[in-house]
């Protein structure tokens, strides 16, 4: 598909002017522009040829979107905008995983990655790993998003628009493979837009990718599990455990005390999943802490009659944290246990540590740098 290059002017970008009269049409679904298409007295399919602007072409301006007649355009341009981002800063790592950080309306800052592909030829394909959440509520102790707090919830448009304008920067045979909602935040803390989101980007006619190379990765809110799946169907589902007992696991992930290992497990196995579908397990692994041997057994254990596969994520380290990351050997090992036990599992290989950007790296640093001013808390495992 051919794109224009990026509209640097009109209308006004979040975070840097905010014209609350103009109702911003960027996160709304094909029915919703429908029916405010109907609003503005126009025929329902309307709202299908504005959702394939917005998301398929990425078209910011309406007086671009040239099938729609002068008279709409009018129209839209007066009680309508279309939102987008502009990235604060974008930086490249030496492997090519590019980070970019965005400013949002209101100040806050979150950040996403662009990962390549491992391919032996031909035009790049990527990976988008994006931020449902400036910051996040959760306070996991080994992750850096979760030092910040939650400074607040994206909307569904700010989710959907981190993938929308790094897409504008790609070559025109380059494309994006997967998208993964595993940036900053807790995707079923912010429920509504995330699943909005979702859908949107897997909607065959926003140039995104299918709901079954859509991945959404949550801490383990067992109540909401099944209720996601049902709302964004065939999505895949990523489910951080990062310990096979309660006393462990509570230490590591706060929101454990709340939803034990009993109840998510449970939900898991209820999952209304397609068929052929599995459940991804994330397991952080941290030296010492959660990466014997035995851990692997009882971990393999408890997972035994779920249609799943794990993902084993060596720790990614940033100042001041009480964790270790263990030797490749070490996760070679708790693999290969796995593995005997019948599993299937891989380790995530970490791209773009130089640049901060890989996994529980991403952060709002002026905001941290605030936040450790102000309280010098020390985070510790032993809770
Ligand atoms: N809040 C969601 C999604 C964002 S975090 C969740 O927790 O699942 C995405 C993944 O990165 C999670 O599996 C999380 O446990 C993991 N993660 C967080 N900090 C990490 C770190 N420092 N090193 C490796 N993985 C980390
Ligand atoms: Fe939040 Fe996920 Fe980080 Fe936990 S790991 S603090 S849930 S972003």
């Amino acid at each position: 598909m051919e794109r224009e290059p990026f509209p640097l002017l009109p209308p006004d970008p979040p975070g840097r002017r905010l014209d609350p009269d103009r109702l911003d049409l960027k996160g709304m679904e094909e029915t919703e522009l429908a029916a405010f298409c109907g609003e503005l007295g126009e025929p329902p399919y309307r709202g299908r040829q504005l959702f394939a602007w917005i998301y398929g072409r990425g078209e910011c301006a309406f007086e671009r979107m040239t099938d729609l007649s002068k008279e709409f355009r009018r129209k839209l341009s007066e009680r309508a905008r279309v939102g987008f981002l502009a990235p604060a800063r974008s930086e490249e790592a030496g492997d090519g995983t590019r980070k970019y950080a965005w400013e949002l309306a209101g100040g806050a800052r979150v950040e996403s990655v662009k990962i390549p592909m491992p391919r032996a030829e031909g035009p790049a394909r990527w990976a988008f790993c994006l931020s449902t959440q400036a910051g996040c509520a959760m306070g996991c102790a080994f992750c850096l998003t979760g030092r910040m707090g939650l400074v607040r919830d994206l909307s569904a448009g700010e989710i959907a628009e981190q993938f929308l304008a790094a897409r504008r920067g790609l070559g025109p045979e380059e494309r994006f493979h997967n998208i993964v909602f595993m940036g900053m935040g807790e995707p079923l803390e912010n429920f509504g837009p995330s699943a909005a989101a979702a859908r949107i980007l897997s909607h065959p006619r926003a140039g995104g990718v299918s709901a079954r190379r859509l991945t959404v990765s949550t801490v383990g809110v067992a109540s909401r599990l099944a209720e996601f799946a049902r709302a964004v169907p065939g999505v895949g589902l990523a489910v951080s455990l990062h310990a096979a007992d309660d006393a462990t696991r509570g230490r590591l992930v706060p929101v454990n005390r709340k939803w034990g290992l009993d109840a998510l497990l449970r939900a898991c196995r209820e999952l209304p999943l397609p068929e052929r579908r599995r459940v991804t397990f994330e397991y952080v692994l941290l030296q010492g802490v959660n990466d014997a041997p035995g851990d692997a057994r009882r971990l393999a254990a408890r997972l035994r009659g779920i249609r799943c596969k794990v993902n084993l994520l060596p720790w990614n380290p940033f100042p001041g944290a009480p964790f270790e990351r263990p030797s490749p050997e070490r996760v070679e090992a708790f693999r290969r246990e796995l593995v005997r036990a019948g599993l299937t599992a891989t380790v995530r290989q970490s791209k773009g540590l130089p640049i901060r950007a890989a996994c529980g790296q991403l952060a709002d640093d002026e905001r941290l740098a605030g936040r450790a001013r102000k309280a010098p808390a020390p985070v510790s495992a032993r809770g």
